[in-house]
Parts: structure tokens; C-alpha cells; sequence
């Protein structure tokens, strides 16, 4: 499984830890598993804590002291170790890599830096970077400088620097942000690969929700200092158990509705109220634009009457916005094949149904 040599596989749990500056809470009683090996994202808006705990994670920082709180390697308790006995391997946004230095020697200093008894023989240290050369599908740059390095190369030799001593744990702060989308894409999938072949337990902080789908294994969704769901990607997409989740992985359609005889009804849905809310209190439906199907009769199912503003068939799907009656966008979007069927034009009038929907009281899933 493993192919790099040293790599060992290792849980890291962090437990009710709080980090305060001064009166702000930059975290609140965060708990959080990483099982062996796996690739877990860090998912959130910007001043949500992410860097703060994984900075926490590395030991780099210190979280507020508390009795039951704390940070577990292996089910060992590493409070007490300072960043360079927790051997974990870093990448930032900005991983400034040495410029007078090779790529070979950027590569090699982790190992070059260490005290004489546990520093590896030259022969040793070049077979290390050579290996990690070929991971990073590099091998012939070995020779160049930073400055010769395309923004993506660099992030990749960034990565192997950090591989290079053999870290138990490897954090990923933002490690694309910086470059273009286009590169940021042939990453995030060179990213999933080489994981899949290293297995090195990974955290990876991202604020951009495709990236954090495409890559992770988890994705932990943080907001405002707390963590508001931790599942599979396929988990937090297609089940949100928190508003701020469903609006944070994608665009969704708001409508506004309340429960009325033991219905949450917005217009002309109705939708059973399958949960304790009561009557009177105000819902919200969540709509996925692909859960909304558009026709141009009404025929008979419950549907919205809308008006077409624009229409957008560039791209993958055929994507609609419309206004409501009380002149409220809609967002739809339906695959081409069945769009060129139907016929509508900007400017008419058309009936909205619904699919699916996720509807919240107060802040819960009913
Ligand atoms: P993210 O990485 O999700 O953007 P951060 O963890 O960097 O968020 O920051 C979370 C919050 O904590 C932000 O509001 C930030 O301003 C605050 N913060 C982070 N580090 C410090 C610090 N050293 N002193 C004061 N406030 C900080
Ligand atoms: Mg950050």
C-alpha cells in the first residue's frame, strides 16, 4: 500500500479544544477525528478557524487551557511536544521556498538540518529526494531554481519538501489558493492520487467547497469557530443537517413559507412536517437548482408560476432564472437534452416544480 518508505499511518483526534484572542472565540469546543490515513478537508468561509486549528493540530499555537480538551496523535496525548517532535509536514498558500536554492536542495534540507545521529547518510538523502522527485512526477527538475518552476511545480516541490521528513501527519493550508483555476484543478486531482498511493493521514484547509468534495475523504464544515457538520462529501452535499451547509456547498433557491396544520407549505408546495415543528412557525426550503423542474402547462402538479429572465445553455447544463409572482429569483437548471425539447424563450411564462428540497425550522432539517 504504502509505496514511500517512512510514511506510517497515524489517527489524530482533537478533543473539545476552545482558542480564544482576547474576548474572540476563534474556536468553540471543537471535537474531530481523522482516522488512519485518510484525507480530511477543512471547509470554510473565511474567519471561520480553519488555520487556527490546524496550526493547533501542528502545534504551532496553543488552545485555551481545558481539563477534557486536548490533541491526540495515536491516542497519545501530544500537549506536552513541541512542533518538532509532532513530525508534521506543512504547505501553505505560500510555501516560499528557498530561491538560492535547487529543487534538489530544497527538497533534501528537512534531512540536511537534522542533528548528526539521526541524520541520514548523503547516499540515503539522495535516494530520498530522487524518490520524491518521481512521486511528484518531477524527476527532471531536480537541478533547476525555484524561479524556473511554474506555480503549480512549486507547490508540488513545496509538497515534497514537506514529505521529506517523513512526517506523521501532513497539513495542507489552502496549498492551491495562489494559483489559477485551471492549474488548481490538474492539482487537486495529482493531489488525490498521490494520497491514494502515500496514505499519509492529511488535513486540508480549504474555503472553496468543489475542491473540498473532490478531494477529501470527510469534509469537516467549519463556521464561525465551530464545526457545523463532519460526513462523506456525498454526506454534507446531499444531506446538510444545517442551513448555513446546504448555502455553503452550492447555490440553492430560498423560499420562505410557514407550518400550517401540520404542513410546511410556501405557495402552492406543501410538504408534510415529518419533524416537531409547530404550527404557526415560520420554515425555509432549501432547492437545489437541478431539484426544480420547469414546464410550460400546468399540469396539475403543485408549481409556481414564474417568468424567464435569462437563459444560460454555455456549460454542462441549461441554467434558468426566473422570477415569481412576488418578483423573487428562481434559479433552475435542467440537462440540454431536455431543454432543447421544450422550447421556452426569455420572456415566458412557465410553471415550477419541485423534486426535492431540504426544509429548515429554526435551524434543524424537519
Ligand atoms: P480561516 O483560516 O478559516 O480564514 P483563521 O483561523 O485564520 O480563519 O482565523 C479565525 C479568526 O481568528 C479570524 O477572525 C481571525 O481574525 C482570528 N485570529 C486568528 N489568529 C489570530 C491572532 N493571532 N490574534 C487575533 N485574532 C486572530
Ligand atoms: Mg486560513
Amino acid at each position: 500500500m504504502a509505496t514511500l518508505r517512512g510514511i506510517s499511518q497515524m489517527s489524530i483526534e482533537v478533543r473539545h479544544i476552545t482558542k480564544t484572542f482576547g474576548a474572540f472565540a476563534a474556536l468553540t469546543d471543537v471535537s474531530l477525528v481523522v482516522p488512519d490515513g485518510e484525507l480530511v478537508a477543512l471547509l470554510g468561509p473565511s474567519g471561520s478557524g480553519k488555520t487556527t486549528l490546524l496550526r493547533i493540530i501542528a502545534g504551532l499555537e496553543e488552545p485555551d487551557a481545558s481539563e477534557d480538551g486536548g490533541i491526540l496523535f495515536n491516542g497519545e496525548n501530544v500537549a506536552r511536544r513541541g512542533v518538532g517532535q509532532r513530525q508534521v509536514g506543512f504547505v501553505f498558500q505560500h510555501y516560499a521556498l528557498f530561491r538560492h536554492m535547487s529543487v534538489f536542495e530544497n527538497i533534501a534540507f528537512g534531512l540536511r538540518v537534522r542533528p548528526r545521529s539521526t541524520r541520514p547518510s548523503k547516499e540515503a538523502i539522495r535516494a530520498k529526494v530522487h524518490e520524491l522527485l518521481r512521486l511528484i512526477q518531477l524527476d527532471n527538475v531536480g537541478n533547476r531554481f525555484p524561479s524556473q518552476l511554474s506555480g503549480g511545480q512549486r507547490q508540488r516541490v513545496a509538497l515534497a519538501r514537506a514529505l521529506a521528513i517523513e512526517p506523521r501527519v501532513l497539513l495542507l493550508d489552502e496549498p492551491f489558493g495562489a494559483l489559477d483555476a485551471r492549474v488548481r484543478q490538474d492539482l487537486r486531482q495529482w493531489l488525490r492520487k498521490l494520497h491514494d498511493e502515500i496514505h499519509v493521514t492529511s488535513v486540508f484547509v480549504t474555503h472553496d467547497q468543489e475542491e473540498a468534495l473532490e478531494v477529501a475523504d470527510r469534509v469537516v464544515v467549519m463556521n464561525e469557530g465551530r464545526i457545523e457538520q463532519n460526513g462523506t462529501p456525498e454526506e454534507v452535499f446531499h444531506h446538510p443537517t444545517t442551513e448555513f451547509v446546504m448555502q455553503f456547498l452550492g447555490h440553492v433557491n430560498l423560499f420562505r413559507g410557514r407550518i400550517e396544520s401540520d404542513h410546511a407549505v410556501f405557495g402552492p408546495w406543501a410538504l408534510q412536517n415529518a419533524g416537531d415543528a409547530k404550527d404557526g412557525q415560520e420554515a425555509r426550503m432549501f432547492v437545489r437548482p437541478y431539484d426544480l423542474d420547469i414546464h410550460t402547462a400546468d399540469d396539475g402538479r403543485p408549481a409556481m408560476k414564474a417568468t424567464v429572465t435569462r437563459i444560460q445553455a454555455a456549460g454542462p447544463t441549461a441554467r434558468f432564472e426566473l422570477l415569481d409572482e412576488n418578483s423573487q429569483p428562481i434559479r433552475v437548471e435542467m440537462p440540454h437534452d431536455r431543454f432543447r425539447a421544450m422550447n421556452i424563450a426569455k420572456g415566458d411564462q412557465v410553471f415550477v416544480s419541485l423534486k426535492d428540497s431540504r426544509v429548515y425550522v429554526e435551524d434543524y432539517v424537519i
